[in-house]
């Protein structure tokens, strides 16, 4: 999509500082961060929010878990880390590109994301 940052990270035409890519899924820190460790996990492909999560596109969603669980033990998350997605800004989505935040790396608050 033209005009969305996201598009523009995953597609390496503005910088994002990555952890992470693979063929469907791009990985990097929050700009920001609202913990220790604070991820952003997206598929490259433009789907604007879980909303859009249908049976065409779900296999992107099983697979962005899987490098969440990857990306845990890499970055020594495993004593606890926090997945979340904003769906609509009555939820407090601010970008409009499907993206999990995970946030870890230090006792987190109920009040994060
Ligand atoms: P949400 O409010 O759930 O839509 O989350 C959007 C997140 O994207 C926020 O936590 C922002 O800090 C983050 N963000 C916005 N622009 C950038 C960027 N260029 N690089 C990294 N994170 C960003």
């Amino acid at each position: 999509m033209n005009d969305c940052i996201f598009c523009k990270i995953a597609a390496g035409e503005i910088p994002g500082n990555k952890v992470y890519e693979d063929d469907q899924v791009v990985a990097f820190y929050d700009l920001n961060p609202a913990a220790k460790v604070h991820l952003l996990v997206i598929p490259r492909e433009h789907i604007a929010n879980m909303m859009e999560i249908n049976a065409a596109n779900s296999a992107v969603v099983a697979h962005i878990f899987e490098v969440i669980a990857k990306l845990a033990k890499e970055l020594k998350l495993e004593k606890g880390f926090r997945v979340v997605s904003n769906c609509n800004a009555y939820a407090g989505q601010s970008v409009f590109h499907l993206h999990f935040h995970v946030l870890g790396g230090e006792q987190l608050s109920l009040t994060m994301c």
